[in-house]
């Protein structure tokens, strides 16, 4: 079995549990839309799942999509990023790997920090009587195109 279809029958069981435990509906749809999401690498957007999903030839109406994924971040599937973007950013996070991110207060550019020093300190970290579910880290600033821009406007006065 391939590494990508046991992460697929994995986030299938949690979802599957997650209904039951719940009682909501095992609809196709539901089950569709995290295949989805899981199909997509890094971050994306409501508009891109439904991309995705026409892609698919699995079309789903946008009411769908957002009641789905506040099912699969409840269940933690998926996460909704704290972005000040004017869409809702969401990843998959079943994996558990620590993620660490910048984002650019004014383009709202989303970049993955890839420190291995980071991750080793999120992985370590294990506060007392707190369970943790997923490890993520934010750091806010302004990205190097900003930068040149504002440096050029600066200049030009
Ligand atoms: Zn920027």
């Amino acid at each position: 079995m391939s590494e990508k279809s046991s992460l697929q029958d994995t986030v299938e069981q949690r979802l599957r549990l997650y209904l039951e435990a719940n009682q909501l509906r095992q609809t196709k749809e539901r089950f569709a839309i995290l295949r989805a999401a899981y199909d997509i690498e890094g971050t994306f957007t409501i508009e891109d799942l439904q991309k995705k999903m026409q892609e698919e030839r699995f079309p789903v109406s946008t009411g769908t999509l957002y009641q789905t994924t506040q099912i699969l971040v409840q269940a933690n599937l998926l996460i909704r990023h704290p972005f000040s973007s004017s869409s809702t950013v969401f990843e998959r996070i079943a994996d558990n790997r620590p993620r660490s991110y910048q984002i650019c207060n004014n383009c709202h550019r989303i970049t993955r920090i890839r420190s291995k020093e980071l991750a080793t300190s999120l992985e370590t970290y294990h506060p007392r009587s707190f369970a943790v579910s997923y490890r993520i880290v934010y750091v806010y600033g302004t990205c190097a195109t900003c930068q040149r821009i504002m440096h050029k406007r600066l200049k030009t006065k």
